[in-house]
């Protein structure tokens, strides 16, 4: 069934925009990388995100109800639980990684994650994930390597289905702020596919003017895209990605990869990225830099000023190896 006639079914699914949800969402993001870095409990993550108890409450449920976390009691009486991974949930492992490293790459001065390191425990270097293609083994691919094709429906159903969903960013400069928004995400996608004109993103999303010129403003003050006039006829605004927007696509291209495994019945989200030297889907892996070994969730470690943050990825190897 293709994507177009599966999302006219009643009750149908779109893959890609639920995942879009999950992590265009600035605070899901935020919670998430919390238990990925070690909390478990409520006051835990709340302490480390100075976050309201009510706005927390909210975000877990959400968490839960998508399957990416789960909890068990820790205590009876009063009956506390603590908060895990789930499988669908670790495995989203790769997306936060190339978060991180695309904000230690891009953004400047002091940040949230700015002070996080991340080790490779293989060659014991600290490291700067490389995006690769693990269809043909490629290491160093860019948006430039790629070509991306999504059906125009997918787009727009989802943003018929979803509506106006927003959230205040308040880190704005980093890739949560980025993603923070469910419009930006979907503007930035049509760029990664070769929008330029302010009427292409607007016929393809069906997003309303002021909305889509708020987003290419944000984008452009962030650094994402460039604004420039041309004239054809008509006198218009173009917009293209910069270098840091560009690169943007490899977290696009992770959250595409997870949506197709975890929520897709068939595997399909209704964006297929084709890496152009192999003609293969994308597959898209981590490579260290120090070593040019391929990074696997086991072999890393988050560390700030030299001390291993524990995570629950590498929970099995941190209580394995030697102090
Ligand atoms: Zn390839
Ligand atoms: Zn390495």
């Amino acid at each position: 069934m293709s994507a177009i006639s599966r999302l006219e079914q009643p009750g149908s699914q779109a893959p890609l925009g639920e995942a879009l949800l999950l992590v265009g969402d600035f605070w899901n993001v935020l919670v998430l990388q919390s238990v990925f870095l070690g909390a478990r409990r409520f006051q835990n993550i709340r302490d480390q995100l100075s976050i309201s108890d009510s706005v927390l409450s909210r975000r877990l449920s959400s968490l839960t109800e998508a399957g990416v976390i789960d909890t068990s009691p820790y205590q009876d009486r009063p009956v506390r639980l603590e908060y895990r991974l789930t499988d669908a949930g670790t495995a989203l492992w790769d997306v936060l990684v190339a978060m991180w490293a695309w904000d230690r790459h891009w953004i400047t001065g002091r940040h949230r994650l700015s002070e996080v390191d991340l080790q490779h425990l293989d060659c014991a270097n600290l490291t700067r994930p490389v995006f690769g293609c693990g269809s043909c083994g490629a290491i160093g691919v860019t948006a430039r390597d790629v070509s991306s094709t999504a059906d125009d429906q997918l787009w727009a159903s989802l943003v018929r289905r979803r509506g106006r969903r927003s959230v205040i960013a308040t880190e704005a400069a980093s890739s949560t702020g980025i993603l923070g928004d469910q419009w930006s995400i979907l503007v930035l996608a049509e760029a990664l596919q070769g929008s330029r004109h302010f009427g292409e993103f607007q016929s393809r999303l069906g997003v309303s003017p002021v909305t889509l010129n708020n987003r290419l403003s944000a984008f452009v003050s962030r650094g994402v895209m460039t604004r420039s006039s041309v004239t054809d006829g008509a006198r218009r605004q173009v917009y293209r990605l910069t270098p840091r927007g560009l690169d943007f696509f490899s977290i696009t291209s992770m959250i595409n990869r997870w949506a197709q495994h975890w929520l897709a019945d068939d595997g399909r989200t209704g964006l297929t990225i084709t890496h152009l030297a192999c003609g293969e889907q994308i597959q898209p892996q981590l490579t260290c830099n120090a070593c040019n070994g391929r990074l696997t969730r086991e072999a890393i470690r988050f560390e700030s000023e030299g001390t291993p943050l524990a995570t629950s990825w590498t929970r099995d190897r941190l209580t394995s190896a030697p102090a």
